[in-house]
């Protein structure tokens, strides 16, 4: 038990929370929520329990990963005995805007070996992560279905090399790299038959929508006939027979292809490609 330490001369203005029983030591790459909730285990209470102790409104969690003030991080540090710092350094530091569309604002995939110790690894929220960085699993969705999906092995390869890819666009800040990236995923999507903003795909709860969008900038890069297929108003046989031994067998695959070319003919309408000759 901890004696409470309250004396009558203290009037300052900042309010210490009463240290917690138990702390625990934060380990590489945690993130401050993770760390928080295995606190709470320790202390025998939940989340929402610890946050009400060391008055942190419930609302802000996870958003305490990417922002925390300087008044919160010094209550959750006295509360768990460490250094204000100790508890910054579990929050993303500042991004670009680039590498912050890269990250989720949410936990979208985790490594259930990992996760059974109640540990929440910052890494496993980058759109690129495809294997833990600790054990070596393969991350899974956090609401996708577990197991049952047919997956095959060779979707699974061309997604760790397409995810290795976007990694290195990523780091290496290059627009080049992350517009082809950016364009390979559209067209996977078109084929998925998904809407929105491509790199939200790459934090899709659907397994099989992340890993075709990663398989597809791993394609996108030996081949730019992703490019091509979007890019040109009338697509050949020999894009079409590439692009289906580049995916999986997709029984929509042609028909997509058909479809955007199609579509993006009429788009321009009649007249511009024979007004080019
Ligand atoms: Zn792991």
């Amino acid at each position: 038990m901890v004696a409470p330490c309250e004396r009558p001369s203290a009037a300052r203005e900042v309010r210490r929370v009463k240290p917690l029983p138990k702390t625990v030591a934060p380990l590489p790459d945690e993130l401050l929520s993770g760390w928080l909730s295995r606190l709470a285990v320790a202390n025998y209470c939940d989340d929402a329990e610890l946050m009400t102790h060391i008055e942190i409104d419930t609302a802000y969690g996870t958003a305490l990963d990417f922002s925390i003030d300087a008044a919160a991080a010094e209550k959750i540090a006295s509360a768990a005995r460490v250094a204000p710092d100790v508890v910054r350094s579990l929050t993303f530091p500042a991004m670009t805007p680039r590498e912050a569309s890269l990250t989720a604002q949410m936990p979208f995939q985790h490594c259930l070996q990992c996760s059974q110790e109640g540990l929440s690894l910052r890494h496993w929220r980058r759109a690129w992560a495809f294997d833990c960085q600790v054990c070596g699993t393969r991350l899974v969705q956090t609401l996708g279905k577990t197991g049952g999906e047919q997956i095959s092995d060779k979707l699974i390869y061309r997604a760790r090399r397409g995810a290795g890819v976007l990694e290195c666009a990523a780091r290496s800040r290059s627009p080049k790299q992350l517009r082809r990236a950016r364009r390979a995923v559209t067209f996977a999507m078109s084929l998925k038959g998904c809407h929105g903003e491509p790199l939200f795909a790459l934090q899709s709860h659907r397994p099989e929508v992340r890993l075709f969008c990663l398989a597809a900038i791993d394609a996108a890069q030996s081949r730019p006939l992703i490019k091509a297929a979007i890019s040109s108003s009338g697509i050949d046989d020999y894009a079409k027979v590439a692009l289906l031994r580049t995916f999986e067998k997709e029984p929509r695959l042609l028909s997509a292809v058909d479809h955007i070319a199609q579509r993006r003919a009429s788009s321009k309408g009649p007249m511009t490609a024979e007004s080019r000759n």
